[in-house]
Order: structure tokens, then C-alpha cells, then sequence
């Protein structure tokens, strides 16, 4: 993929300011690139995290790398600091627009042991047991590759597990199969909760008719974690661009 009208966001003194406005017609399906220098979506994470940290500026001639890295979200930002961590590379991380401009300052900031929207019931069906056993382990891995990484990155985690909310009675009985298949065959400790519960001790949804809870399970705020990232990578990686084309 070529590199649009980037810059570098690893080093510098101030995080480069946006030269467009936020474009609400923006859609990732029907534009070709995500455009230069454009300004934050207006999220809840953009509007709470505080100044976005300093970056390298844009890129005004060529420059030599050992690794480019195109998109400065959570992808390229924990791709840069792994990189440096595991196999001392400097990489520099190349972004179109501001940090993390992309999904990972829209998101709802939920970590959890899963991949895609599909159940472990719907693994099964879909891939095998073997490969749903092994996919499980690997999210649970993941999961704990990213306990690591927070630790010491200020982004409000609210650990707790996860809940899958029922909102009719009749929704009940699946989630309480799967999380016997839960605890069962992936040997992961699924609960099901009642209405009361999940009132009294997560949150106040009057249409909860109960809950199966996960035990992983964190929320973020996702403006804080990338921004939190970025600092991170500038420690280990050399340039984090912005609008250099
Ligand atoms: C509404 C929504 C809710 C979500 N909720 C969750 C959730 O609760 N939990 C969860 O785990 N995941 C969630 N996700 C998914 C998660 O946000 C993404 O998987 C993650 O942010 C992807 O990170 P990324 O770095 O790959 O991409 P992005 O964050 O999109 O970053 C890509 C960056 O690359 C830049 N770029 C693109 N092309 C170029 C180019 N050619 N040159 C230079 N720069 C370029 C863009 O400007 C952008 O900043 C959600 C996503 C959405 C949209």
C-alpha cells in the first residue's frame, strides 16, 4: 500500500495540527484514501483524552528506513513498539492525517477474548474443534499480551469481564448453552447472571432479562490508549510522520 500525504509521529516537539476540517461524508468503503491532514472525528475518546502528544511533523523530503510502518492507530503503534521491544528495530510509522485518526479513536473501547462477532459455538461449526480450541487459546493470549501493554499506559482500564445481555427471556437459553460450552470444552469460567444481578452489580438496563459474563474483559478509553501508544513507540521507535506526501 502506498503511503498518502504522511507524516512521521515517532519524535518532534508538538503533534502537528490538522490543515482540513473532519469530514463527516468520509467513508472508508467508497473513498480510495483517508485523505491528509484531516481533523479528529468528534468522538467522546477525541474530545476526553486531552492534547494529542508531539509528533515528527510532516516528512518534507526523502528519507532512508529500516521499516515503514502506514497508519499510526493501534496496529502500527503496538506493531512499532514490538518491533523495537522484540527485535530492536526502529521503525518509523507513517499516518495520513492526526494519530490514530482512524477506528481506533471511534471505537467502544471493549477488550476482550474474542475474534469477530462469532460465538465459540459458531467456531466450532464453522472450523473444527481443534482450531476453536486453538483459536481460543490464542485470543486468551492476546488478551494477556494486552494487560501487558496497559500496565503502565494511563487509559482508564475497568476490568471486570464482559457481558452478553439478554433483552428478551426467550434469548436466555442460548447463552446459557454457550456458556456451559464456555466452561465445559474451552475450560473458560462463563456465568450466567440474572436480571437482579446484572442490575445491582453492572449496570442499570431496565430490559435485561440476565446475562452470560466472560471473566476477561476490559474497558478502555480508546483516545487515551493510542495516544498512550504513540508516547510509548517515540520512546523505541525513531519517526511518527504526519502529512508528507
Ligand atoms: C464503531 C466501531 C466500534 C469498534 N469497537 C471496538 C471495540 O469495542 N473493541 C475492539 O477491540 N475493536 C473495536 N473496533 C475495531 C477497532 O477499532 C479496530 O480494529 C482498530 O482500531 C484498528 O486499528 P488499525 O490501526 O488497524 O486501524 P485505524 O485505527 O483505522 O488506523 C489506520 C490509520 O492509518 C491511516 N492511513 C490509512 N491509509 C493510509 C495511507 N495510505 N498512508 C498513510 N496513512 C494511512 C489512517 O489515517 C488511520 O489513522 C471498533 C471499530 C469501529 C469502527
Amino acid at each position: 500500500m502506498e503511503a498518502v500525504a504522511t507524516r512521521n509521529v515517532l519524535n518532534g516537539g508538538n503533534a502537528t495540527a490538522p490543515s482540513r476540517p473532519y469530514d463527516p461524508a468520509y467513508d472508508p468503503l467508497h473513498t480510495p484514501t483517508p485523505g491528509q491532514g484531516r481533523e479528529y472525528a468528534p468522538t467522546y475518546w477525541i474530545g476526553t483524552a486531552g492534547e494529542p502528544p508531539a509528533d515528527d511533523g510532516p516528512i518534507t523530503h526523502d528519507i532512508d528506513v529500516d521499516v515503514a510502518i502506514i497508519g499510526s492507530g493501534f496496529t502500527g503503534l503496538t506493531c512499532a513498539i514490538f518491533l523495537a521491544q522484540e527485535y530492536g528495530i526502529k521503525a518509523t510509522v507513517l499516518e495520513a492525517n492526526r494519530v490514530s485518526w482512524g477506528c481506533s479513536t471511534r471505537n467502544g473501547g471493549q477488550a476482550q477474548c474474542a475474534s469477530g462477532r462469532l460465538k465459540r459455538s459458531q467456531w466450532i461449526q464453522r472450523y473444527g474443534l481443534d482450531t476453536a480450541l486453538r483459536l481460543h487459546e490464542e485470543v486468551c493470549d492476546g488478551m494477556q499480551t494486552f494487560k501487558n501493554l496497559i500496565k503502565d499506559i494511563d487509559c482508564d482500564p475497568q476490568p471486570g469481564g464482559h457481558l452478553y445481555i439478554a433483552h428478551r427471556d426467550k434469548a436466555m437459553p442460548a447463552l446459557e448453552k454457550e456458556a456451559k460450552l464456555l466452561r465445559d470444552v474451552f475450560k473458560y469460567d462463563a456465568r450466567i447472571f440474572d436480571a437482579d444481578t446484572v442490575r445491582r452489580e453492572y449496570v442499570d438496563d431496565k430490559e435485561a432479562a440476565g446475562a452470560m459474563h466472560e471473566p476477561e474483559g476490559i474497558g478502555i478509553h480508546a483516545g487515551k490508549l493510542a495516544f498512550g501508544y504513540l508516547r510509548r513507540a517515540r520512546h523505541s521507535a525513531p519517526r511518527c510522520t504526519h502529512r508528507a506526501p
